[in-house]
C-alpha cells in the first residue's frame, strides 16, 4: 500500500509530524511526499482581481525548490503537481495504487473541502501540525469556541501548554520514502510558470530563512525585549519579528516558535513584550479556530454576521476608479498611499498599515471590505486566508467585533510624526515637517479629520 503525505502548508524538516510519523502505523507501506501548486489560486481572479501577484508566485515556487533539495539530501522525492489539487492528487493516487493520505488539518473553507472530498475516495489523517492548539487535547470543540478574541483568549490561555516542537526530521530505517529519481517522472516542471530569479524581498519564507530569522530576532538582537514598544512600526528589520511569512506557508512551526520565546523567558527576561508576542501568535490560533467553525461564510460580505451575502461587490465607474487608485497608493492621503506602495513594492505591510488601509477603504471610501481583502490577498507574501479575511472582516465590523475605524492622519501624526516614513516611500512629496501628511488637492476630506488636519497647520508654523 502506498502513502501520499501531503506537504502543502508543511513544507518543513523541522517539527514536522507529517514527515516522522509517515508509515509508522505499516511499515510496509510505501511513502511519497507530494506538493500541489493550486492553479485557481495563483491563476485565478475574485471580484476582477488577481488571486497572487508574480512575486507570491515566485516565493512559493522558491519554497517548493527549496524543499526538495532539503528532502533530496534525505533522499526523500518530492512530487510537484499544478492544477485542480483534487484531480491532481486523484490522478497521482490512482498511478502510484494509493489508499492513504497524510496532511496538514485544513483552515480556509477551500482546503476544508478538499480534505472532504479527498476522504471520499481514500483513507485521510489530517494533523493540526501548525496550531498552538493542534493536539487533541488541546482542541476546542467548535461549537463552543468563543466568538470574541477576548474570550477566546481568556478560556485558552490557562490552559495552554503548547507540544513541544520535535526533533529535526531523518528517515527512520523502515520508513520507505521514494526517492528523487523515481519521484521525478510525476513531477511538473514549475520553470514555465514564473521567471525564476529571486528578488531580495523574497528573504523569510523558506525553512533556513526562517529559522535564522528566528534565531536573529529572539536570541541575536533579542529585539523580542522591546517588541511591544516596537510593534507598531512601519519600516525597518527589527520593530516585529517578521514571522508571518513562514508562519503562513507552514514552512516555520509556530509551536517551535513558541516554545522558543518560552524558553527566552526562562533563560533571559520574560516581560510584557516577551508576553505581547505570544498574545500575537493568539490572535493568529484565534482567527484559525474561527475560520474552522464558519467555514464560507468568511467570504460573504456580512462574514459572520447577518444573512449570507455571497453576491460579487457592485462597482459604479467611479467607485472602480476610486478602488483602482488605493490600490496603486495613488488616494492623495499620504500616510496611505505610503503603506500600499510598501505593498506593491515588497509584498509586505506592517500590522499598523494594514489597520489603516483597511479602515480607510472600508470607512471612508465606503468600498465592500471583500474587494480589499481580495487585492491583500493578491500581494501579501504573508498571506493566509484566515488572517487576512478575518482581520478584514474585524475592522468592517462583519467579523470577530463591531466597527473599527482608524483617523488616518490621527495614526500618521503618531506613528510617523516627522514624517520619515511617508518621505521614504513617497520622495515625490516635498512639504516640510509634519506637513507631509497633507492630503493632495482632490482628496475628500471626512469630517473626522478636521481637528487632526488643523494639528498639521499648526506643525508648519
Ligand atoms: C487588514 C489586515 C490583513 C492582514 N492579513 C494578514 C495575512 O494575510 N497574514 C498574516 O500572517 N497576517 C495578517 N495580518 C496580521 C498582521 O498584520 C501580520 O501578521 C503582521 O503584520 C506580520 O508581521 P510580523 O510577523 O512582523 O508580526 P508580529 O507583530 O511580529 O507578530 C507575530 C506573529 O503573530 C501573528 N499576528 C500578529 N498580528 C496578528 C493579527 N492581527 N492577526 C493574526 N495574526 C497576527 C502573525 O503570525 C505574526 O507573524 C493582517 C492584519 C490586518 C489588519
Amino acid at each position: 500500500m502506498t502513502c501520499l503525505v501531503l506537504l502543502d502548508k508543511a513544507l518543513r524538516i523541522h517539527d514536522n509530524p507529517l514527515l516522522c510519523q509517515a508509515g509508522k502505523a505499516d511499515s510496509s507501506q510505501l511513502l511519497v511526499a507530494v506538493v500541489c501548486l493550486d492553479k485557481a489560486a495563483y491563476f485565478g481572479h475574485q471580484y476582477g482581481v488577481a488571486r497572487a501577484s508574480l512575486l507570491r508566485l515566485q516565493q512559493q515556487l522558491q519554497l517548493i525548490a527549496d524543499s526538495k533539495q532539503a528532502l533530496a539530501k534525505l533522499n526523500i522525492g518530492l512530487v510537484t503537481l499544478f492544477g485542480d489539487p483534487l484531480a491532481e492528487l486523484t490522478a497521482l493516487a490512482q498511478a502510484l495504487n494509493v489508499r492513504q493520505i497524510l496532511t496538514a488539518t485544513p483552515v480556509g473553507y477551500t482546503e476544508q473541502q478538499l480534505v472532504k472530498q479527498l476522504a471520499q475516495r481514500f483513507e485521510v489523517i489530517t494533523n493540526d501540525i501548525n496550531s498552538l492548539l493542534g493536539s487533541p487535547s488541546l482542541a476546542p470543540e467548535l461549537c463552543k469556541l468563543p466568538d470574541s478574541f477576548s474570550q477566546f483568549r481568556k478560556q485558552r490561555e490557562p490552559l495552554l501548554l503548547v507540544e513541544s516542537a520535535l526533533p529535526e526530521f531523518t528517515p527512520l530505517p523502515d520508513q520507505q520514502w521514494l526517492t528523487p529519481a523515481q519521484t521525478a517522472p510525476f513531477c511538473e516542471n514549475f520553470s514555465q510558470l514564473a521567471p525564476f530569479s529571486q528578488p531580495e524581498s523574497l528573504a523569510g519564507s523558506g525553512e533556513q530563512q526562517a529559522l535564522a530569522r528566528l534565531d536573529d530576532f529572539i536570541w541575536q538582537k533579542q529585539a523580542i525585549r522591546h517588541y511591544k514598544t516596537s510593534r507598531n512600526g512601519l519600516l525597518g528589520d527589527y520593530y516585529a519579528s517578521k514571522f508571518s511569512a513562514a508562519l503562513a506557508a507552514g514552512s516555520l512551526s509556530v509551536r517551535f516558535c513558541w516554545q522558543q520565546i518560552l524558553q527566552f523567558e526562562q533563560q533571559h527576561l520574560a516581560n510584557d513584550s516577551t508576553y505581547w508576542l505570544k498574545f500575537e501568535l493568539l490572535w493568529r490560533e484565534f482567527f484559525r479556530w474561527q475560520f474552522r467553525k464558519y467555514g464560507k461564510a468568511w467570504f460573504s460580505k456580512s462574514a459572520i454576521k447577518g444573512p449570507p451575502d455571497f453576491s460579487t461587490p457592485a462597482l459604479t465607474a467611479l467607485q472602480q476608479n476610486t478602488f483602482n487608485h488605493w490600490c496603486a497608493g495613488q488616494t492623495g492621503v499620504p500616510f496611505i498611499d505610503a503603506n500600499m506602495r510598501l505593498l506593491n513594492t515588497t509584498g509586505l505591510m506592517s500590522n499598523r498599515g494594514r489597520q489603516n488601509v483597511a479602515s480607510y477603504l472600508i470607512h471612508d471610501l465606503k468600498l465592500d471590505w471583500r474587494l480589499g481583502a481580495a487585492y491583500f490577498e493578491q500581494r501579501l507574501l504573508d498571506y493566509d486566508v484566515a488572517s487576512n479575511w478575518g482581520n478584514w472582516a474585524y475592522i468592517a465590523g462583519s467579523g470577530n467585533s463591531g466597527e473599527r475605524q482608524f483617523n488616518a492622519i490621527k495614526q500618521a501624526l503618531n506613528y510617523d510624526a516627522n514624517g520619515d516614513f511617508v518621505r521614504t516611500m513617497l520622495p515625490e512629496l516635498s512639504a516640510p515637517g509634519r506637513m507631509i501628511h497633507q492630503p493632495g488637492p482632490g482628496v475628500s476630506v471626512p469630517a473626522h479629520w478636521q481637528y487632526w488636519l488643523s494639528k498639521l497647520t499648526a506643525s508648519k508654523t
